[in-house]
C-alpha cells in the first residue's frame, strides 16, 4: 500500500525538512519545525506523489487515499482534542497548497474549513465572540465559493461592500455579527443559484472539495506560466496541507505576521517583518491594512516577541539560510505556520551568501551555490520599477516574444535602422522594431535603447548582436504585425505608430505601451568577494565574444580572460571609434562583393585593411596578455549588399557603376538556403584574397602591438569547416601570409590556427581535422541548427510550443539557449574525444551562445573543455557557473563514495 498522507503534531512528524520533493516546501517545513520543538499546529500533508497520480489517472484519486485521509482526520481530532463539525468546540482546518519549489500566490488556499450553521455556534460560544465566529464563517464560504466552485470574486466582494454600506461601516472589523450572518445567507443563495446545489455543510465533503481545488490549481494557467518563467521543471505536483486553524483575529492580544531572519531587500543581518494586530494571515498578504514593523510588536507583546526572536535564531541556524516565516499569535500564544527559504533581491543574495560564509554558518563553496545565474543577470541590467503595480502593467501589454536579452528599455518606436540613427542623432531615445535584423541594421541597433523583432530565436542575428552589447532585446514576437509602409505595429487590437513610446521587458519578453520608469540596481560590495571565490575554484577559463575594442574592455571589467570569438564581419559595417567612417567601411566591403575580377576585389580589400588592423590593435591592447581568437569572414555575401532599389541606387552612385550591375550581382548572390550556402570558410576557399587581407590585418596589428610592449596571443579561426583537406588549404594560406609578414618585420610573434566545430561532419571527423588544427571552438549555434535541423532564425515560430509543458513539451529548454546535452552534446563529446586522441593537448572551447548559459557551462566543464566564451555581460554568469560545476562535481563524487 502506498503511503499518501503524512502526519505531524505534538512534537512528532512522519517526515522532515529534507522531504521537500514528497511533502512540498510547506509540508516539509511544518514537519521539520514540529520535530525541532517549535510551536506548530498539528496537521497532515497529502503528498506530491498523490498529485502526480491524480494527473496521470484522469484526475482520479488513488483508491486508498480516502481511508488514509479519514484516519489522519481522526488522528488530528485526537491530537487537538477537537472534532470537525462539533457543535460545541469545533476543529477547524486550513487547506493549503505547497510544491517542492515555492510558487508564491500561484496556487490555492482555503481557511476555516469545518464551519457550518451548527459548528459556527460552537465557535462563537467557545471563543465568546460571535462577531469573530461569523466573520470566520463568511470568509470560509467566500473562499470556498471562489476557489472550489470558481465563482466570481468581484460579485462576492460587491455584496460585501453593499452589506457594509447598509450597516454604515467602513472597516471589516466594525461589521456586527448580524452583518456577517446576512452576508453568509446571500453568499449561500448565490452559491445555489450558480451551482444548483446547496452549500456543503458536511465538513468531510468540504474537505474533499478543498483537496480537489488545491490539486486543480497545480495546472491553473497562472501556475503553469509561473513555472515556465521561473524555469521550474521536473516536479511531481503540489502537496495538500491540512492544518489545525489558529486564529490571529480573536482580539487585540492576537495577531498575525510575516518575518524574515535577515533583511530580504539588502541582506543586512537584522530581524525584518510585519505584524498585524487582530488579523488573519490573508489580511497581511492582501495588503488592505497597514501592518506595524516587528520592533513595534516587540513593545506591545514583549514576551511573544522574545519567543519569536528565539525561533528566528533557531531556524536560521537549523536551515543555514535566511528563512521567511509566517506566524500567528492566538490570545498571547505563538504558533509558527510556515518557514521556507526566503526569496531575496539579487543584491541581498550576494550579501547574505558572503556574510554567512564569513560567519561560518556555511562554507564558501555553499556561498557560491547560493547565487543563481539570474541574480547576476539582474544586477547589471535596468529593470522596470517594481513600484509600478501589476494591474497597470497588464493593461499595457501589447505583445510578447522570446526573452533574448534581459533588462528593460524605454524609447520611441522606429521601424528602420536608418531612422533609429537619425532620431538618436537628434537626442531621441528609440526602440528599433524590425521583422528581423541583418548586419545592415547594426548601426541603428547600436543607438537603440532596445530591439524588438517579429521573427527569430535566441541565436538569431538580433539576439546575438544585442547580447554582445547587453542591450535589451525581444525576438520572435510572432503575433506582432509590422507594417513598414504605414510605420505601425499592431497586435491584439492595439496599434503603435512610429514615434510612440513603448517599454520592453527583455527579461520576460513582454512589450508594453508607454514610457515606464526604469531603475538600475547598485552593485553590492559582496559581489567582488564572491566572484573572487568563484575564480579561485573554477577549472574552466572564461573568455568573451567581442568584436570591438570597447566591448573587449567592458568584458575585461566583467572578468573575461581573453576573447573566444571575434566575429570580424561585424567590423565591416560600423566604426565604433569613428562612427563617421562606418559608411566608408560599408562601401569598401560592398565594392569587394560587387567586383568581378580578382584585381578589383583586392583593390577594395586594401581599403578595408587599415580599418580591420586598427580594430585588432584596439582589441589586442584591451586583452594585453590574454589570447584573442579571431574568426575569419563567416556570413554569406548577400547579407552585405542592399536589397531595396533605393539603396541599390545609392550604392551604384557611390561606386560609379550602373544600378543594373548592382541589382544583377545581388540577384546572383541570392541563395535558396543561405545558412547552408556559400558561407563560412567556403568564402575563403573561393576568394582567398579575403583571407589574405584578414590575416594580414591580424598579424600586422599583432606586430604593431608587440612593438609597443603589448603581449599578443592571436588565434586565427576558420568557421564552418567540414573536412581536414578544406581546413588544410586555409591553414597553409594563413601561414604563408602570416609567416612572410612576421619574417619581414623581424619580430617574433606566435599565433595558432584552428577551427570552429559547427557541423556534425566536423565533429564526427574531429580526429582527422585535429591533425592540422591547433584548437577547436565549438560553434554551438550552428551545431545545434545543423544537428537538429532547426533554423536558428525561424525556430521562434514553433519552439515556444516545444518547451511549453501544456503544449508539445518536447524539450525542457530552448536548445538554442541551453545545450541539448543528449543529442548535440553527444557530438561534442565525440568531437572532443576524437580531437584529443590525435592531439593530446588540443585546446578546446565553446563560443556559441551556450557559453553564457549556466547549465551549458556546467556541461562544458563536465566534457573537459578548456574554456567557455560568452558575451561580455554574461561573463560573470559563466564564471559563477564554472565554479558551481566544480562544487557540484565534488559533492557528487563525495556522495558516490558514501
Ligand atoms: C556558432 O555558430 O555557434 C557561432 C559562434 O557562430 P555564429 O553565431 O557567428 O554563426
Ligand atoms: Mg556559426
Amino acid at each position: 500500500m502506498t503511503k499518501w498522507v503524512y502526519f505531524f503534531g505534538a512534537g512528532k512528524a512522519e517526515g522532515d525538512g529534507s522531504w521537500r520533493d514528497l511533502l512540498g516546501g510547506k509540508g516539509a517545513g511544518l514537519a521539520e519545525m514540529t520535530r525541532i520543538g517549535l510551536p506548530v499546529p498539528a496537521g497532515f500533508t497529502i503528498s506530491t506523489e498523490c498529485c502526480d497520480y491524480f494527473y496521470k489517472n484522469g484526475k482520479k484519486y488513488p483508491s486508498d487515499l480516502k481511508k488514509q485521509v479519514v484516519a489522519n482526520v481522526a488522528k488530528l481530532e485526537r491530537t487537538t482534542k477537537k472534532k470537525l463539525g462539533d457543535p460545541k468546540s469545533p476543529l477547524l482546518v486550513s487547506v493549503r497548497s505547497g510544491s517542492a519549489r515555492s510558487m508564491p500566490g500561484m496556487m490555492e488556499t482555503i481557511l476555516n474549513l469545518g464551519l457550518n450553521d451548527r459548528s459556527v455556534q460552537g465557535l462563537a460560544k467557545s471563543t465568546n465572540n460571535e462577531r469573530f465566529a461569523y466573520d470566520a464563517y463568511r470568509r470560509f464560504v467566500q473562499m470556498y465559493s471562489t476557489v472550489v466552485m470558481e465563482m466570481s470574486k468581484e460579485d462576492l466582494e460587491h455584496r460585501l461592500r453593499a452589506m457594509k454600506d447598509r450597516h454604515g461601516v467602513k472597516e471589516d472589523t466594525a461589521v456586527p455579527a448580524n452583518g456577517w450572518k446576512e452576508l453568509i445567507g446571500e453568499y449561500k443563495a448565490t452559491f445555489k443559484q450558480k451551482t444548483g446545489k446547496d452549500f456543503p455543510d458536511d465538513p468531510m465533503e468540504q474537505l474533499w472539495g478543498a483537496i480537489g481545488a488545491v490539486f486543480g490549481s497545480w495546472m491553473a494557467e497562472k501556475a503553469v506560466t509561473y513555472r515556465r518563467v521561473e524555469k521550474i521543471t521536473g516536479l511531481l505536483g503540489t502537496a495538500v496541507n491540512v492544518v489545525q486553524m489558529v486564529f490571529g483575529n480573536t482580539g487585540d492580544n492576537s495577531g498575525t505576521g510575516v518575518c524574515f531572519t535577515r533583511n530580504p531587500s539588502d541582506g543586512a543581518k537584522e530581524f525584518y517583518g510585519d505584524y498585524l494586530v487582530n488579523a488573519q494571515g490573508e489580511d497581511v498578504v492582501a495588503g488592505i491594512r497597514t501592518p506595524m514593523p516587528l520592533r513595534e510588536m516587540a513593545k506591545r507583546l514583549p514576551k511573544v516577541y522574545g519567543q519569536l526572536e528565539k525561533v528566528r535564531v533557531k531556524l536560521e541556524r537549523h536551515y543555514r539560510d535566511m528563512q521567511d516565516m509566517e506566524f500567528t499569535v492566538e490570545d498571547g500564544t505563538l504558533y509558527m505556520l510556515q518557514t521556507r527559504t526566503g526569496k531575496r533581491t539579487p543584491s541581498a543574495a550576494f550579501r547574505m551568501a558572503v556574510d554567512m560564509a564569513n560567519e561560518k554558518l556555511i562554507t564558501k563553496e555553499e556561498a557560491i551555490l547560493r547565487i543563481k545565474p539570474e541574480d547576476i543577470e539582474r544586477l547589471f541590467y535596468p529593470v522596470i520599477d517594481i513600484k509600478i503595480d501589476k494591474k497597470s502593467l497588464d493593461s499595457r501589454i501589447i505583445a510578447s516574444g522570446i526573452n533574448a536579452v534581459p533588462g528593460a528599455a524605454v524609447g520611441k518606436v522606429v521601424f528602420s535602422a536608418h531612422d533609429a540613427e537619425a532620431w538618436a542623432a537628434k537626442g531621441e531615445k528609440v526602440v528599433l522594431v524590425r521583422k528581423e535584423t541583418s548586419p545592415e541594421d547594426v548601426g541603428g541597433m547600436a543607438v537603440a535603447q532596445g530591439i524588438l523583432t517579429a521573427t527569430g530565436g535566441k541565436t538569431s542575428h538580433a539576439a546575438v548582436v544585442a547580447r554582445g552589447w547587453g542591450k535589451c532585446c525581444i525576438v520572435g514576437a510572432e503575433r506582432l504585425n509590422i507594417d513598414y509602409k504605414t510605420k505601425t505595429m499592431s497586435a491584439g487590437g492595439k496599434t503603435v505608430k512610429e514615434g510612440e513610446w513603448v517599454t520592453l521587458d527583455g527579461g520576460e519578453g513582454i512589450v508594453y505601451s508607454g514610457e515606464m520608469q526604469l531603475v538600475t540596481p547598485q552593485l553590492p560590495l559582496a559581489y567582488d568577494t564572491l566572484m573572487k571565490w568563484c575564480d579561485g575554484i573554477r577549472r574552466l577559463g572564461v573568455r568573451t565574444n567581442a568584436d570591438t575594442p570597447q566591448d573587449s574592455r567592458k568584458a575585461r571589467e566583467f572578468g573575461a580572460e581573453g576573447i573566444g570569438l571575434c566575429r570580424t564581419e561585424h567590423m565591416f559595417f560600423t566604426d565604433f571609434e569613428h562612427p563617421e567612417k562606418g559608411q566608408e567601411r560599408q562601401r569598401a566591403i560592398q565594392e569587394m562583393i560587387l567586383a568581378d575580377t580578382r584585381e578589383a576585389r583586392v583593390k577594395a580589400l586594401d581599403k578595408l585593411l587599415p580599418f580591420q588592423r586598427r580594430d585588432f590593435v584596439g582589441i589586442f591592447k584591451a586583452m594585453d596578455g590574454f589570447p584573442v581568437t579571431i574568426r575569419l569572414i563567416d556570413p554569406p555575401l548577400h547579407e552585405f549588399v542592399p536589397h531595396e532599389r533605393a539603396k541599390q541606387e545609392e550604392l551604384a552612385k557611390d561606386l560609379g557603376i550602373s544600378v543594373d550591375i548592382v541589382a544583377r550581382r545581388v540577384e546572383q548572390l541570392h541563395e535558396a538556403n543561405p545558412m547552408l550556402g556559400h558561407r563560412g570558410c567556403r568564402l575563403a576557399i573561393t576568394y582567398p584574397e579575403i583571407l589574405e587581407m584578414q590575416v594580414r590585418a591580424i598579424i600586422e596589428a599583432g606586430i604593431e602591438c608587440k612593438k609597443s610592449g603589448v603581449k599578443v596571443l592571436p588565434e586565427i579561426m576558420n568557421p564552418l569547416v567540414l573536412d581536414k583537406k578544406e581546413f588544410s588549404i586555409l591553414e597553409e594560406a594563413t601561414r604563408r601570409v602570416a609567416d612572410a609578414i612576421i619574417k619581414q618585420s623581424g619580430i617574433k610573434l606566435d599565433y595558432l590556427v584552428g577551427t570552429m566545430i559547427e557541423l556534425p561532419r566536423a565533429a564526427i571527423l574531429a580526429n582527422e581535422i585535429a591533425e592540422a588544427a591547433e584548437f577547436f571552438s565549438f560553434g554551438t549555434n550552428d551545431l545545434t541548427q545543423t544537428t537538429m535541423g532547426l533554423s536558428r532564425d525561424d525556430a521562434g515560430r514553433f519552439l515556444p510550443d516545444y518547451v511549453d509543458e501544456k503544449k508539445a513539451g518536447v524539450f525542457k529548454m530552448d536548445p538554442f539557449q541551453t545545450i541539448d546535452a543528449k543529442g548535440v552534446g553527444m557530438l561534442i563529446r565525440w568531437g572532443i574525444d576524437g580531437g584529443r586522441k590525435t592531439r593530446k593537448k588540443l585546446k578546446i572551447g565553446i563560443c556559441g551562445e551556450h557559453g553564457g548559459d549556466a547549465e551549458s557551462v556546467k556541461f562544458c566543464h563536465e566534457v573537459g573543455m578548456d574554456y567557455v566564451s560568452a558575451s561580455p555581460f554574461r561573463v560573470p554568469i559563466s564564471r559563477l557557473a564554472a565554479a558551481q560545476a566544480v562544487v557540484e562535481e565534488k559533492a557528487a563524487a563525495k556522495s558516490k563514495r558514501k
